[in-house]
């Protein structure tokens, strides 16, 4: 089948970025299996497959209609905003490590911290991370989404060990997602509210230190 590649004016289609999957969907006859981000260019594009091989592509100035696959994104939202929540219950345990990597696609996701926690704690802070998280779900936490300007943005997110550097971000405004709590810029999909995470059993499933890196595994428990 015939790969198709197509930019639009604008989109209701996440791009893969931030540790987090893209949208999967149709536009117009065409199957959309990944939607990329260009960030020196902002051009996002979505590749995919002509569903029926004798239907024409759309042409420039066309009007076309977007479906994006509502169960998958509620399910990449849900994982993603579960990744924001294993971030507060750290803060809230004390683990106050940088975060360097989140991982949060369905096969298995994580975040990663720089640091290390000893052996013989592992299983202590295990337990202790994951009753926090726990909580954090059933307190049933709002998310909240505000613009902020760099400054703000800097004073709200740069406590404990977040150390986010908004000198080179290329707008006026930055994105920052409040969940659980906890500020962070994020240009990702959530739910509403923490509680929802409670409903699909989401939980922290493990702990792995390795080469100064501190790996939490969350994932429907
Ligand atoms: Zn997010």
């Amino acid at each position: 089948r015939e790969v198709v590649h197509i930019v639009l004016n604008e989109t209701v289609f996440h791009p893969q970025g931030g540790g987090q999957p893209s949208d999967k969907g149709t536009i117009g006859g065409i199957q959309v299996d990944k939607v990329t981000l260009d960030r020196s260019t902002g051009v996002v594009t979505h590749t995919g497959i002509k569903v029926d091989d004798s239907s024409s592509l759309p042409s420039p100035g066309d009007m076309i209609g977007l479906k994006v696959d509502a169960c998958l994104r509620r399910k990449l939202s849900e994982c993603h905003t579960a990744g924001h929540v294993v971030d507060a219950a750290m803060a809230k345990c004390g683990l106050c490590l940088p975060p360097t990597k989140g991982y949060h696609f369905l096969d298995g996701p994580y975040v990663e911290y720089r640091g290390t926690i000893v052996s013989s704690e592992r299983a202590d802070v295990l337990e202790k991370l994951s009753r926090t998280f726990t909580i954090l779900l059933e307190e049933n936490i709002p998310t909240k989404i505000e613009m902020m300007s760099k400054i703000e943005a800097d004073r709200t997110c740069n406590r404990l060990a977040q150390n986010f550097d908004f000198s080179d971000h290329p707008e006026e405004t930055v994105r920052i997602v409040t969940v659980a709590n906890f500020p962070c810029p994020c240009g990702g999909t959530h739910v509403r509210s923490t509680g929802e995470l409670k409903e699909s059993r989401w939980g922290i499933k493990g702990i792995k230190c390795k080469r100064g890196v501190v790996r939490i595994k969350y994932d429907q428990l």
